[in-house]
């Protein structure tokens, strides 16, 4: 090896092991911070709900905002705590194994199901009825973030009342090839392009959904390509999206 390419190998492990302590940092000040902001929510719950006897109505007021501001400082830093965890799932060594994609579709279907009801949304899972899908060569934990991300942008992106629709079949022999299809808000030609990339999100998905990061569909990407598979979509605005990606059949 030259002398070269050496300098920059360490050069490159070197900045991996500093972006690892700083995502240490991150996560632990993160933590910290949204503990004692939720300790702060209950505090103002309990003077809004009267438990310390009753309140003016300039208190009630300021105490309101208070508790606003508080809920939205909340959701920052879970945003972060989020971000953070997605480029450490990405980052993380890949652990190849024998895995069936069914049994993580069903998982992640069942994790999702107190949110799409609340929604009034339904997952349907056209499982194969043969035993016909082979198993795939997968990190698990990775594939099972890629697997949330669509499950919840599907919910997420859809309108009351929708559905999605997820499928899986053999593309050729060489992947398997899943779909994660709704009914919901689209995206419009002109966003396309950028979808992938990190942190865009359309205008139209930004006001259905003020909570977002933008990093899902990066990460989801990353991931799927660091399996040797790929990831696209179909979509028409207003009238709804499918996400499809590939991996790899375990060969024996
Ligand atoms: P987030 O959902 O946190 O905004 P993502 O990276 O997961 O971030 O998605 C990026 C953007 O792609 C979203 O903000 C939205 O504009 C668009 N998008 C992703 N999935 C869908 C979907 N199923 N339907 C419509 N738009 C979507």
């Amino acid at each position: 090896m030259s002398e070269d390419i050496q300098k920059l190998k360490e050069e490159n492990e070197r900045l991996t092991k500093i972006n690892s302590v700083k995502s240490e940092i991150v996560s632990i000040g993160a933590h910290q911070i949204r503990t004692s902001l939720a300790a702060l929510k209950w505090i103002i719950k309990m003077f809004l709900d009267g438990d310390l006897g009753k309140l003016n109505t300039e208190q009630e007021t300021l105490l309101r905002k208070a508790y606003d501001g508080n809920e939205r400082a909340i959701g920052l830093v879970s945003e972060i705590l989020l971000i953070n965890k997605s480029e450490q799932v990405v980052e993380k060594e890949y652990v190849f194994e024998e895995i069936n994609l069914v049994d993580i579709i069903e998982g992640t279907i069942f994790d999702f199901s107190g949110e799409s009801t609340a929604r009034g949304i339904e997952i349907i899972f056209l499982k194969p009825s043969t035993n016909g899908i082979p198993h795939v060569k997968a990190d698990k934990e990775k594939i099972r973030v890629v697997f949330q991300n669509l499950i919840e942008n599907a919910i997420k992106y859809s309108n009351y009342h929708g559905k999605i629709f997820i499928s899986i079949k053999l593309n050729d022999d060489d992947f398997v090839q899943v779909s994660v299809k709704d009914s919901g808000i689209g995206i419009s030609e002109d966003s396309k392009r950028q979808i992938f990339e990190k942190f865009y999100r359309t205008e139209k998905a930004q006001k259905k959904e003020a909570m977002g990061s933008g990093i899902g569909l990066y990460t989801t990407k990353k991931i799927v390509e660091n399996h040797g598979g790929k990831v696209w979509f179909d979509s028409i605005e207003g009238h709804g999206t499918t996400f499809l990606f590939t991996v790899p059949v375990w060969e024996k």
